[in-house]
Formats: C-alpha cells, sequence, structure tokens
C-alpha cells in the first residue's frame, strides 16, 4: 500500500551518499540484460529478510510466523541497527549461493589429495570461495620446506612461499561476481623452516608487489614468545619428516625443553585421553610423552636447525614496521580459549583474523551499528540496553538462518559448517558511539565501556543461541562437558590495566552508565546452557566491518575514526568531506568556516592545533594520534567476552620506530590478544582492504 512506500523512502533517508554509492556500485540486483536496477536499499534489505526469514518454515513454523520474523529482520537492518557481512547482503535471494564472509581452507604437502585436501584442491576451493563473494584462510605449515625431496619426481621442493604466489595469482583473476577482488590470510607457524622467507614475503622491496592479495601472519606459541624473552633457541622442524599427524609436535617439544605449562598439557591433551579414552595427537591409538616425542623428532631428523627466538622475532618486527606484514596469531592462546577445542586444533583463520576456524569451516558474520544505542535521558546522552539486546536477539537468529541458507561450494565445507554452526556477531560505530558520550577513545573510561559492552553484547548473544537451541537443537558436535565456556577464562578489567600498567581507575559515571553488566548472571548461562543446549559453537566475532560500516554510516568496527574531514578526487571534482558528528561540534562552537575545515582535512586530524577547544582535541583523536597501548586495550577487552576473535589495526605513526612495533607484539600476546597487526602510516604505498575510504 501507499502507506509503506512511505516508511520505505523514510528508511532510504537514513542512508548517506558514500552509502548510496557502494551500495548502487556493489549491492544493488540488476538485470544482467539491461544492467538496470532492479532494486533500490530497501528492496535489498527486504530481500535478505524475507529470504533469512523463509529458513524457519523449515522447522515448522507457520507462514505467519516467518512473515512476523521477516519484519524483525528487516527492521533492524533498514533502521541500521544491524547488517550482516557483505555476502549475505549482495547474495541472499539469487543466484550465488555464498553468504558467509569466512573461510577456512586446509593446504596438506601434496598436489592433490583423494579427500581433496592438497595443494591444487585447496587453490580451486579459494577460486569459488572467491568467486562469491568470501575471504579464506590457510596454513601453509605442512608444505615441506624449499629444497626438500620430492619422491615423486626425483626432484627439488620449491617450498610455501612459491605456492602462496600462484593463490596470489588466482586472487587476482577471479574477480568476486565482478564485485570485489577476494582476500585471503597467509599463515606460517614459526618452527618451519621456511619460516625467514615468510617473514620477508612482503617487506623490503616485495611490499609493494608481492602477495598483494594476501594479509600474512606467523603462527607463533607460548614457548616460542618465552624464549624471545630469554633469548633462547627454538627447533625448526621439517613438516615432511615427522609422522605426528597434525604436526602436534611443537608442543611435545616446547614441553620437554620447559616452555609450556603443565596446565596447558593437562588440560588439553590429558582430559582429551580422560574422556575420549583414547589418544589424540601422535597415534591414533597412543599419546606418548614430550621427550618421546623429542627423540623421535629428532630420530626422524625432522630437526633442521636451532635459531635463537630473539633474532627471528627481531625479523617479524622489522617487517611490519617496514609494511604491516607479518602480523602475529598466538596459537596457544586461540586454542586455550576455543569453545569446541575436542574437535582439533585450530591453525589459521580468516584474511582479517576475526575468525579462527578449523580447515573447512565457515563463519558468517554480522554487526551491530553501537551509535545507534545511544539515546537521550533527561537531556544526556545515555545507552539503550535494552534496545541493545533486543537487537542481539534478532540479529543471533538471523545469523543462525544464514547457516540453513547458504549454499555451500564444497561439500567439505558444508559439512564442517553444520557441525558447529559458528556465527559471529560484532559491532560497529563504537568511536562514534564515544564521541556521543563525550569519551575520548584513549581513556580508561572507554576501555571500560568496550569492555561491557563486549560483555553485555556476548551474554545476550549466548542466551539467544540457547533458546533458539531449545528450539532447534544443538550443533550436532555439542558436547555438554567438554564445550568450553571461554568466560571462565576472560581477563578481568584491572588485570588488564596492571598488563598494560595504567594506574587510572574508571570514573564512577562510566560504572553507573553500565552498571546494568554487573548484574548478568553468568552461572545461570551456564547452567542454562548444560540444561537446555546451544546453538552456535561461537556466537560474537569483531569483524573490520570495512564495508557494512559505510553503508550504515558509522565509524568501523571498534576502531577510532581515521579522518574527520579529508578531500576527495573524484571525476567531477575535490570535494571536501566532513564527519557529520565532528561538523556538529564544529558549528557548537561557531567553528564551521572553510578555512577551518580545510586546515583539518589537510591532514585529517585536529592534531595540535590549539586554536580548537580542548574538548574536542580530546573526543576527536584520531586513529594515529591514539597512543599504541589504547588500541591494544580496546582489543584486549573486547577480546576477553569473545569467542572467535577481535579483527583490529593498531595503527601508528610513521614516525614511530620499530621498537614500537615489538612493544606492541609483546603486549598483545600477554593481554591475551589472538591476533595483532599494525600498520605504520604511509608505510605501504597501497593496503590491502581497508582504509579505502582515505584515497
Ligand atoms: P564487510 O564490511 O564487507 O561485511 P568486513 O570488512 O567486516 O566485511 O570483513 C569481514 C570478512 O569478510 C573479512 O575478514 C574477510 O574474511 C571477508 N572479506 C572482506 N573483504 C573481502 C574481499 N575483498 N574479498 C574476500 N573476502 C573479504
Amino acid at each position: 500500500g501507499k502507506g509503506k512506500w512511505k516508511e520505505f523512502d523514510k528508511r532510504d533517508l537514513l542512508l548517506t551518499y558514500n552509502a548510496l554509492k557502494v551500495l548502487e556500485a556493489r549491492y544493488l540486483l540488476k538485470d544482467p540484460n539491461t544492467l538496470r536496477y532492479i532494486e533500490t536499499p530497501q528492496m535489498m534489505f527486504r530481500r535478505v529478510a524475507k529470504f533469512l526469514a523463509s529458513v524457519e518454515k523449515s522447522y515448522g513454523k507457520s507462514d505467519n510466523d516467518a512473515k512476523q520474523l521477516e519484519e524483525k529482520f528487516y527492521e533492524i537492518m533498514s533502521e541500521l541497527k544491524f547488517l550482516p557481512n557483505t555476502p549475505t547482503l549482495m547474495n541472499s535471494g539469487t543466484r550465488l549461493g555464498i553468504l558467509s564472509a569466512c573461510f577456512v581452507i586446509p593446504v596438506r604437502d601434496s598436489m592433490i589429495t583423494s579427500n581433496g585436501e592438497g595443494i591444487y584442491d585447496a587453490l580451486r576451493a579459494m577460486a569459488v570461495v572467491h568467486q562469491q563473494g568470501g575471504g579464506t584462510g590457510f596454513d601453509f605449515s605442512e608444505l615441506r620446506p624449499k629444497g626438500d625431496i620430492v619422491a615423486s619426481t626425483a626432484g627439488v621442493a620449491s617450498g610455501p612461499v612459491s605456492f602462496m604466489r600462484i593463490f596470489d595469482v588466482s586472487t587476482d583473476v577471479v574477480k568476486q561476481g565482478g564485485k570485489r577482488r577476494g582476500a585471503n590470510m597467509g599463515v606460517m607457524h614459526v618452527w618451519h623452516p621456511d619460516i625467514d622467507d615468510f617473514i620477508k614475503a612482503k617487506t623490503g622491496q616485495l611490499k609493494d608487489t608481492q602477495l598483494q592479495n594476501f594479509n600474512i601472519s606467523v603462527g607463533v606459541y607460548d614457548y616460542f614468545m618465552n624464549a624471545v624473552e630469554r633469548s633462547d633457541v627454538v627447533p625448526l622442524v621439517n613438516p615432511r619428516k615427522t609422522k605426528i599427524p597434525g604436526k602436534e609436535w611443537e608442543y611435545y617439544i616446547a614441553k620437554a625443553r620447559g616452555y609450556i605449562t603443565e596446565d596447558w598439557i593437562q588440560e588439553v591433551i590429558l582430559s582429551e585421553l580422560e574422556e575420549k579414552g583414547g589418544a589424540v595427537y601422535l597415534d591414533e591409538s597412543k599419546i606418548i610423552t614430550v621427550d618421546e616425542a623429542l627423540v623421535i623428532a629428532e630420530k626422524e631428523g625432522a630437526i633442521t636447525q636451532w635459531v635463537n627466538a630473539r633474532q627471528l622475532f627481531e625479523e617479524i618486527v622489522k617487517g611490519a614496521w617496514d609494511s604491516g606484514d607479518p602480523g602475529l596469531l598466538f596459537i596457544d592462546t586461540i586454542n586455550r580459549r576455543h569453545p569446541t577445542w575436542y574437535l582439533g586444533k585450530i591453525n589459521a583463520t580468516n584474511p582479517c583474523g576475526e575468525e579462527p576456524l578449523l580447515p573447512w569451516e565457515s563463519c558468517n558474520l554480522g554487526s551491530i551499528n553501537l551509535e545507534k544505542f545511544v539515546i537521550e535521558r533527561d537531556g544526556k546522552p545515555t545507552i539503550d540496553w535494552d534496545g541493545l539486546a533486543e537487537t542481539i536477539k534478532y540479529a543471533v537468529r538471523l545469523l543462525d538462518n544464514v547457516i540453513d541458507a547458504n549454499r555451500y561450494p564444497l561439500k567439505q565445507i558444508e559439512e564442517a559448517t553444520k557441525r558447529t554452526r559458528k556465527v559471529g556477531l560484532g559491532v560497529m560505530g563504537l568511536a562514534r558511539m564515544l564521541i556521543k558520550l563525550g569519551i575520548p577513545y584513549d581513556s580508561v573510561d572507554a576501555v571500560y565501556l568496550s569492555y561491557q559492552l563486549a560483555k553485555f553484547i556476548y551474554y545476550q548473544a549466548f542466551k539467544e543461541s540457547i533458546e533458539i537451541a531449545k528450539e532447534k537443537g544443538s550443533f550436532p558436535a555439542y558436547d555438554s562437558k567438554l564445550y568450553r565456556d571461554i568466560w571462565e577464562s576472560a581477563k578481568s578489567f584491572d588485570e588488564i590495566l596492571e598488563i598494560v600498567g595504567i594506574k587510572d581507575k574508571p570514573s564512577e559515571y562510566i560504572k553507573r552508565l553500565t552498571f546494568i553488566v554487573d548484574k548478568l548472571d553468568f552461572d545461570k548461562l551456564k547452567e542454562d546452557r548444560i540444561k537446555y543446549g546451544l546453538r552456535n559453537a561461537t556466537v560474537v566475532s569483531v569483524a573490520p566491518t570495512g564495508t557494512i560500516s559505510i553503508i550504515a554510516g558509522t565509524s568501523s568496527s571498534i576502531e577510532p575514526l581515521f579522518a574527520l574531514a579529508f578531500i576527495r578526487n573524484v571525476a567531477v571534482g575535490k570535494f571536501m568531506e566532513i564527519d557529520p558528528l565532528f561538523l556538529e561540534y564544529l558549528r557548537k562552537y561557531e567553528l564551521d568556516n572553510p578555512e577551518v575545515v580545510k586546515k583539518v582535512a589537510e591532514t585529517g586530524m585536529i592534531g595540535d592545533n590549539l586554536f580548537m577547544p580542548k574538548t574536542m582535541r580530546k573526543i576527536f583523536r584520531t586513529a594515529h594520534e591514539v597512543p599504541p597501548e589504547y588500541h591494544l586495550l580496546h582489543q584486549a577487552v573486547w577480546q576477553q567476552w569473545n569467542d572467535s576473535g577481535t579483527s583490529k589495526t593498531i595503527n601508528l605513526k610513521s614516525e614511530e620506530p620499530p621498537e614500537t612495533v615489538e612493544k606492541v607484539y609483546l603486549l598483545a600476546w600477554k593481554l591475551g590478544i589472538k591476533g595483532v597487526t599494525v600498520y605504520r602510516d604511509k608505510s605501504k604505498s597501497q593496503q590491502v582492504i581497508y582504509f579505502g575510504i582515505k584515497k
């Protein structure tokens, strides 16, 4: 009816100019013959809502129930309170079937294998996933090192890095439905003999040329980080020469050298032995001791060299300082906090790090727009916790339905994904929420708010996953005894401040604003989980929201603002773009004249412009001005209440020395972050995926 169209129009007006541009370029459906648009933004939200709500019917719900849910899904999307990840928006209800953004594909040390896990099988899987808009992650550590023998041809192996180049070229060639280029994460574990080549694969002269479609990360372990601190030696091991399945020997070697705690062994290996009554890592029927494993590895001739951990670490730091790559993945942290650890060890993540996944698993994401939950009460800004809880509820249900609505390109992906039903609810607009509340990003209050928000969102999402389990059953691999409640290992806020050495405490104001979170009952949550089950092995994840934050017209993910104003060159001329919240403040202080704005647009930030009011200088600090420890603190607190990963870029000023990167990497490990990436301003001529708006 007419009334409805009026409402549609009004909602389209919520979209910014940039949002409309992104939507028309990539998301709105066109008639393939005439290239005319066949939908408006509201029709797109409707298409997604309808498609995902219709899943309910296969669970015996009535048309009417599905329709009601469709309205809720439509509402949270069209009001820009929540958006699912790009593939869900683009592909729902269309011929392309992939709705998830994140995939991890195994790469075994063989050209092809009968179960489709060889190098060229992985290449094929990657192409299919990229074609439809997904991002892929790989652990290349199982590949034999360069110069090693190839028995079938009596030749010489070319090593993982050269194979990665093939994946890179293929990514260039396969455009995603013509809409965007693919993205990859390449991981190599620190024990691999080719680790030096890997570390240098994207730095120095190679930084703007090689592996441009990859983010690369070194998989490091606690034993390695401890050895770095002690300047001790660590072994490099040829994966071809050891027969330990899954290459779990690193734990044994590390234990033998005293780096790994008894706890870890106890927790992971012995509990599996007890609960499953069988061996897990070494042999199908037997677990061996660490010392035995080390002896075997030496006997196998698998250890090629002992190297100084400190030197290796400095190489990593140098590379990251120079080009942003490699980042680090903390493999022990990831596995220690992996809820379904009993299904195997995680060795890789998706491209931006927010999804540590088992081989063939995929995950679909969606993010809540925090900015929308700042409301006025008695003339003061406050947080709409009830509204937030309500949105989380429908968001989790929508994400769970994506798993059923997905058309999986490969059988292995379908099986692995449906086994755990991982979904990742994240956030965007944190920076703008903070600005609206008048809290500087680099303050203890801001970090405290992040901590409380993360806890609240995790609690509500988990609760909804239990609710859905009551109705539709738990994920098939759910084991109520073995499932690990990750909140039991969350660091407290005080602990986190202590690690960074910050003495300030959160204010009474921020404690009052978030007191509702302190009342959440996690013991009851656990009871309910055990009683009713759980629908999804993971429920939250902090994604970068590179494009969906543009559609929502808010700041990306948990990042600070990147620029307050900048000049954009487009075909028809030069445009100055100003952050609307910044403009609002300029108006308040009667500073909204072109001269002031032009000055800010030159650098994107206020900087030390003393003519600007102090309040504005504090609240509008941008990514490169925020001290690195505050970047890390936000990432660390979001990671505590997160059963997947937290994607974040630790932005640094261009003049920061390599020592800063070193500090950041060590601190990230101590803070319990799962993966860390730095980006030093101007260190590359172009950047892989993000900062797309600051051209
Ligand atoms: P969006 O905002 O488009 O939903 P994000 O920026 O939050 O996406 O990224 C989430 C994940 O989506 C990434 O970690 C990656 O797995 C995938 N992804 C992002 N950009 C691309 C791309 N260009 N090609 C393939 N996958 C991508």
